[in-house]
């Protein structure tokens, strides 16, 4: 894409793919860092520490599919990376750099700026390198890819839960949600509640520290970003295992725990969006858990085990079986 548009005010001047680039995408690699050689060359170089292994992720981020069109390119940028991020914590691995695929309608020097600013501050809060990319012109469409590094064998998978393991879920689940169908018209939501709510579905932050400090203690692990039952169901599946969660334990959201019992059920098991991380560990690890969770600065909750068989079965806090199903959000579906 050569002699871009570029708008600086109401007055459209011309850029380049490269000074676009150059302007917005390139900055010196980082001292001691693990990035050789960065944005310019046909590949990036990275080092990857002694002995451990690399840890690679996608995720996709299409206008009017994953966010709706006009957003807000700050809160975009940082929804992008923080996604990304998220893949990484659920393994336990150190974020190192990251790569950025971006198709654009235009090059909007505000949406730009503002982008950058969204991505590099949660970059920079996390020792994430922006190590290279491809930029062309089309519907706006955000394609990162992260690299983070791992001892092979320290890696947090979802294979690896254990018969008597308890569940455990980061911060709190179904604000993201709630917020999205409050911004849909679907659903009133006071605004002092959207505010925050908004933030969650908008400003995910992702768990690397708590991904980071769980390594040796917890067993396996996922991030929540299509609803806990869908994705704990992956670590079940790929386990061998079944479970059963107190949907009257989880941690629902400042937002949603003002709502209807069933509702904060509803959206704290099948929400979406959340990016917290679900993982299992042992029963006798359950300081280190919560010692893991203090160095980290999130709160953890318990809400389940691990048991014999395979399927989730969801009770309520006196043990009763509910009747809730998965409805795992799932694009083709
Ligand atoms: P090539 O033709 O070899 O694919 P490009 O012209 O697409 O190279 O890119 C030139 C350089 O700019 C490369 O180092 C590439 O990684 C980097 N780059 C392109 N787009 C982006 C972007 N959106 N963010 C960061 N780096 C980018
Ligand atoms: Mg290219």
């Amino acid at each position: 894409m050569k002699g871009t548009q570029l708008w600086l005010g109401r007055i459209c001047t011309t850029m380049n793919e490269f000074e676009l680039i150059a302007q917005y995408f390139t900055r010196p690699a980082r001292a001691g860092g693990s990035l050789r050689l960065g944005v310019g060359d046909d590949c990036a170089l990275l080092d990857v520490p002694a002995g451990e292994t690399l840890a690679i992720s996608t995720d996709m981020l299409v206008e009017g599919r994953h966010f709706f069109e006009g957003s807000d390119p700050e809160a975009l940028g940082h929804k992008a990376l923080a996604v990304n991020l998220s893949d990484l914590a659920a393994m336990g691995a150190q974020p190192l750099g990251f790569s950025l695929a971006l198709a654009l309608p235009a090059a909007d020097a505000g949406w730009l700026a503002g982008f950058a600013r969204g991505l590099f501050g949660l970059a920079d809060a996390h020792g994430a390198q922006l190590i290279g990319g491809d930029t062309t012109r089309g519907p706006l469409n955000i394609c990162i890819t992260v690299y983070g590094s791992l001892p092979a064998d320290a890696a947090l998978r979802r294979n690896a839960a254990q018969l008597g393991d308890e569940i455990w879920v980061s911060g709190t689940l179904g604000d993201a949600r709630l917020a999205l169908e409050a911004l849909q018209g679907k659903r009133l939501l006071d605004r002092t509640l959207l505010r925050p709510a908004s933030a969650r579905l908008h400003r995910p932050e992702p768990r690397v520290g708590l991904g980071l400090a769980l390594r040796g203690i917890a067993h396996a692990a996922i991030d929540v970003s299509d609803g806990l039952m869908g994705d704990l169901g992956h670590i079940l599946e790929c386990s061998r295992v079944g479970a059963v969660i107190d949907a009257d334990a989880l941690p629902c959201g400042e937002a949603l725990c003002t709502q209807e019992a069933a509702l904060r059920r509803e959206f704290a098991l099948n929400g979406g969006d959340d990016y917290e991380l679900c993982f299992t560990a042992a029963p006798d690890q359950a300081d280190a858990v919560q010692a893991a969770a203090q160095a980290a600065g999130v709160r953890v909750t318990r809400v389940g085990r691990i048991i014999n068989g395979s399927g989730l079965q969801i009770t309520d806090g006196d043990g009763q079986l509910l009747p809730i199903s998965a409805h795992s959000f799932d694009h083709f579906n």
